[in-house]
């Protein structure tokens, strides 16, 4: 063998493992990252080959009557998670997190005992009994705001923390790019953060009629399961405006679960569609988010 084919040959052996370890670090994040459904990818239109994942596909149904339970889960609401630039409007400061401060936050709840979990987990302890980690906590993040995928799904993942980011779909891969893609969406919720619905236009819904509060809660669900592949049934009030008609709409749209802004953290199977939760701001903190779940 000559000296240039025995390099040759090296750089085939080298490149070979170096594919595989990509292969093993790629199965190995799919394996240990919670939440993370690898065919959540895929398009709506292809057949689904497993039975147990057609399962778990299948939407979910509100009982009938409702459950009275009253379960105790603090669920954290997020906006932005980056840099605190002087140059922000104060609204914006308030609403974006610093990556440390984030990540600090998250740490000190995985510390403490805390476990993140995911809204199916939160929708079958409230509606069916299904135990609970000791002490759960849900992470929301909304609006959409691709940050959040750099700045705190890394962290979430390594914590295997789910989460769940609760996005405007006419603000999906469109003009502003402080907003996510599809393709980002779907990113996301590989590495084990669930999407949710925020509306089409970010719209105090109570101030639209029936059939255009209908419109903004039918319409983001099917654009959300269209790009995402799987049922969408979770619910963010764009600036926490509800009433009970609203929530009559949400019901006849197909949704199971809604946050509000409306702090506390018992949570009632009663009213699944007005869960509280705590605003955590830039000013929050650690402190703020240990009074919030220990509350
Ligand atoms: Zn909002």
């Amino acid at each position: 063998m000559t000296r240039k084919a025995r390099n040759r040959r090296r750089w085939i052996a080298a490149a070979a493992v170096a594919a595989l370890a990509v292969v093993a670090v790629v199965v190995t994040v799919a394996a240990v990252s919670p939440g993370a459904a690898p065919p959540a990818a895929r398009p709506a239109t292809r057949p689904l080959a497993h039975p147990r994942r057609a399962a778990r596909r299948t939407p979910l149904v509100l009982p009938s009557p409702l459950s009275r339970r009253v379960v105790h889960i603090p669920i954290l609401m997020y906006h932005r998670i980056g840099p605190l630039a002087v140059s922000l409007p104060a609204i914006t400061r308030a609403l974006t997190v610093p990556p440390r401060t984030f990540a600090a936050e998250m740490r000190w709840l995985a510390g403490h005992g805390y476990q993140a979990i995911t809204q199916k987990q939160l929708f079958g302890a409230l509606e069916h009994g299904v135990p609970l980690p000791r002490r759960p906590v849900m992470i929301t993040f909304d609006d959409g705001y691709r940050d959040v995928l750099w700045n705190a799904a890394p962290v979430l993942a390594r914590l295997h923390f789910p989460a769940t980011a609760y996005v405007v779909t006419g603000r999906v891969s469109g003009r502003d790019p402080s907003f996510f893609t599809w393709p980002q969406l779907r990113t996301l919720e590989r590495l084990g953060v669930e999407v949710g619905s925020h509306t089409v236009h970010h719209v105090e819904l109570p101030r639209l009629s029936d059939s255009a509060a209908l419109a903004e809660l039918t319409a983001s669900r099917r654009a959300l399961e269209a790009h995402l592949g799987h049922p969408v049934q979770w619910f963010a009030y764009p600036a926490g405006r509800e009433d009970l008609r609203i929530v009559r709409l949400l019901v006849r749209a197909g949704y199971v679960l809604a946050v509000t802004t409306q702090p506390g953290s018992l949570q009632s199977a009663a009213a699944p569609f007005l869960l509280h939760r705590y605003e955590v701001l830039d000013t929050t903190g650690v402190r703020g988010v240990a009074a919030f779940v220990g509350g």
